[in-house]
């Protein structure tokens, strides 16, 4: 497995392989969520190329920065194992030599929506770190998690928009066995703490149950959901229609919806979503 530092050298290694590349991007710390995509990418491409940055220009919260988990030879271990052929590993200085440019890529109404409300500038980040990235690893195909929903369908917009040639994938959201949604902030949580966050999987599950049983009283299930997640810090509760993150509307009925949830346990943020295809 290469191990590659400069963006320099990843270009170069992008040129040799141009075509074919599946690429997924990782702040590290890395999990099965993580590795389903480097899985994916093997099985459909020739190259696969994971790269690991934590990118300040995407926490609003400086301590959720100072605070994210790091273990880089554990992560190399762990896709050396999953058969990666080449990990992009920049240091901040590499990726940001004149600072995080004040540049924006924005998209304003899909990001006022869930996260996007309350972490003013972190899709921003996201998008920009995203757009550099491609540029360097120019990968034919790019994996990304529904965990994280909102940023999966921004970087799809973006990448249509700005005539990336990468096809942006979509891939399952990865769950511990008890429903937890695997993040690489899990590891914050107390005992007590993880025990309290199965309240979200367990919540989203029954509204997704009562949705698939018909039931289309949005708003209702959306205030069963914060019910079930007391005594939680809840920062969001949203059913939305999974194009738009609109709120959804009873009508028309063949959309695929989302119910998404943002809440806090033990000062640590933690998101999971189930999205329900018609
Ligand atoms: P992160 O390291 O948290 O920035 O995540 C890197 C990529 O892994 C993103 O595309 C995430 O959506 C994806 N990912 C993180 N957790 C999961 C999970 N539990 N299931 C599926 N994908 C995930």
């Amino acid at each position: 497995m290469e191990v590659i530092k400069t963006k320099e050298a990843m270009r170069g290694y992008a040129a040799a392989q141009r075509g074919k590349i599946g690429f997924a991007p990782t702040m590290g710390y890395l999990h099965e969520g993580h590795l389903s995509l480097v899985g994916r990418a093997k099985a459909e491409n020739e190259k696969t190329v994971v790269s690991i940055f934590v990118n300040p220009a995407q926490f609003n919260d400086p301590a959720d920065l100072e605070k994210y988990p790091v273990d880089l030879d554990r992560d190399l271990a762990m896709l050396e194992k999953a058969g990666v052929d080449a990990v992009f590993l920049p240091q901040r200085q590499e990726v940001y030599p004149h600072g995080v440019p004040a540049l924006k890529l924005e998209y304003p109404n899909l990001m006022r929506r869930l996260c996007g409300e309350f972490r003013p500038g972190h899709f921003e980040g996201v998008l920009l770190i995203v757009h550099n990235l491609f540029q360097w690893v120019s990968p034919r195909r790019s994996y990304f998690g529904l965990k994280d929903y909102q940023q999966y369908l921004l970087i799809r917009e973006m990448a249509r928009d700005l005539e990336f040639e990468t096809e942006v994938i979509g891939c399952p959201l990865i769950r511990e066995r008890d429903g937890l949604a695997m993040s690489s902030r899990n590891v914050r949580l107390t005992t007590a703490g993880r025990t309290q966050a199965l309240k979200i999987s367990a919540a989203l599950f029954a509204a997704e149950k009562k949705l698939r049983s018909g039931d289309k009283d949005y708003p209702g299930i959306a205030a069963g959901v914060r019910r079930g997640l007391n005594p939680l810090e809840v920062e969001y509760v949203h059913v939305s229609d999974a194009d738009t993150l609109e709120a959804a509307a009873t009508q028309p009925a063949a959309k695929a919806i989302l119910i998404a949830v943002a809440a806090y346990v033990d000062g640590v943020r933690l998101i999971d979503n189930v999205l329900i295809t018609p």
